[in-house]
């Protein structure tokens, strides 16, 4: 059951939705167009600092409501929903690990859309391996002296401040004690190389950053202790993995919705193809998987609001919910024929987003792979 300010959150990001931006994503989205107006509605809305405490501008929201929030947008445009994201786990990196002078300092500023961007973590020869980085910190008097490349960064064009992880020390046994996250706006020395093509997820930015003797105050090392960045990186992926799976949520209701209504209309051999027994297996699976996503995803957030550990169950929630997303998206081409496979119908877009979903925030692969891991120590032998 949705509290009353939830559910008032919800009508408004949904009357929104399909009032200004259903009417656009077609043409935003075939353009890969960056969608203005809509971030300057998302701002409006608080959405920049959704998961931000109240005392620093946000509106401090329990991820069960924030990952509502990201479903319902993913069933209109998963895009918009990475515009807000990674920004927000790189708010939760201060949050929960900067010092009270990070705080006002940053947070204020993310929580009104103001300085928005992202996490930059992946490099162009590691992105599972994070362990690998090969972009330098060297401090230098009171800053550090940043070099190296940074890639698939969302945000990377539009955005102006991220949470950089680097080496600070090559040596460090084991390797990610050598490790730290700085928050780095955009400056001398830091620069976009390029934009990156993809299949899907148009709209937001994907892009090279490269950091070229870029300087940064000691005072943006988020904690302001070295060798705690990978930690400080991993903690915001739990938030940022139930909101991929809220996505993965979103984007199999949409295929489900999609093919619902079609199979009503589409007629074969004398009666709707929802008449057909193939086709209503097709919907029995697809709506099962979207309840199972939906329940994993509340279940995860439900723990993260708890405040315990919930990398298990953010695992499971984002590697459930991604494969619906991907399964979905390929039944409703199916169901929808020929149709299915032109770009006037929605159903396309689905098919090239929700690969992205297995992918980001740790490949699917890792998920499995986190998930027995924990099972393993939360039931010694
Ligand atoms: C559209 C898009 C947006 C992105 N946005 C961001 C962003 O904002 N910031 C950011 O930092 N990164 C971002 N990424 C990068 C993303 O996080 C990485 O692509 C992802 O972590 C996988 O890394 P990789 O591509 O280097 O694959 P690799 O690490 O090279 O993995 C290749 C394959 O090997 C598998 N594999 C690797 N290691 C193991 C293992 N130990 N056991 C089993 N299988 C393994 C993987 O699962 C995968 O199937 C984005 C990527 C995309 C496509």
């Amino acid at each position: 059951m949705n509290s009353p300010d939830e559910d008032q959150i919800l009508d408004a990001i949904s009357r929104w939705l399909e009032r200004d931006v259903r009417p656009q994503v077609k043409e935003l989205e075939h353009a890969d167009r960056y969608p203005e107006s809509m971030v300057a509605t998302m701002k409006e809305f608080g959405l920049f600092g959704a998961t931000i405490p109240r005392e620093y501008g946000g509106l401090g929201l329990p991820a069960g409501t924030y990952s509502k929030i990201v479903t319902r947008i993913s069933e209109v445009w998963m895009s918009l929903t990475g515009i807000f994201n990674s920004h927000l786990i790189m708010a939760s990196a201060v949050t929960r690990f900067g010092t009270e002078a990070q705080k006002e300092a940053f947070l204020p500023r993310f929580a009104s859309g103001e300085l928005r961007g992202g996490l930059a973590l992946t490099e162009p020869d590691c992105g599972t391996d994070l362990q690998a980085i090969r972009t330098r910190a060297v401090r230098d008097g009171d800053d550090y002296v940043i070099n190296g490349t940074k890639t698939w960064i969302s945000n990377g064009i539009h955005g102006s401040c991220f949470a950089l992880l680097v080496k600070t020390d090559l040596e460090a046994e084991p390797r990610h004690r050598g490790m730290s996250l700085f928050l780095a706006e955009k400056g001398p020395g830091f620069t976009v190389s390029r934009k990156l093509e993809k299949i899907g997820y148009k709209g937001i930015d994907s892009a090279e950053l490269i950091f070229d003797n870029y300087r940064v105050p000691a005072s943006s090392l988020i904690g302001e202790a070295e060798g705690r960045g990978f930690h400080h990186a991993l903690g915001g992926l739990e938030l940022g993995r139930i909101n991929v799976a809220a996505r993965g949520v979103g984007v199999a209701n949409a295929a489900l919705k999609d093919s619902v209504r079609y199979a009503q209309l589409r007629k074969t051999f004398g009666k709707p193809i929802c008449e057909h027994q193939a086709i209503q297996l097709k919907l029995g699976e697809m709506a099962t998987r979207c309840e199972a996503a939906r329940l994993l995803v509340e279940n995860a957030a439900r723990i993260y609001d708890a405040g315990e550990r919930c990398d298990m169950e953010a695992g499971m929630a984002k590697y459930f919910a991604s494969e619906a997303a991907l399964e979905n998206s390929t039944e409703a081409m199916r169901i929808h024929g020929a149709y299915g496979y032109s770009t006037e119908l929605d159903v396309e877009r689905y098919y090239r987003d929700a690969p992205l979903m297995c992918i980001g925030e740790g490949t699917n692969e890792m998920q499995r792979i986190i998930i027995a891991r924990q099972l393993v120590a939360r039931n010694p032998a």
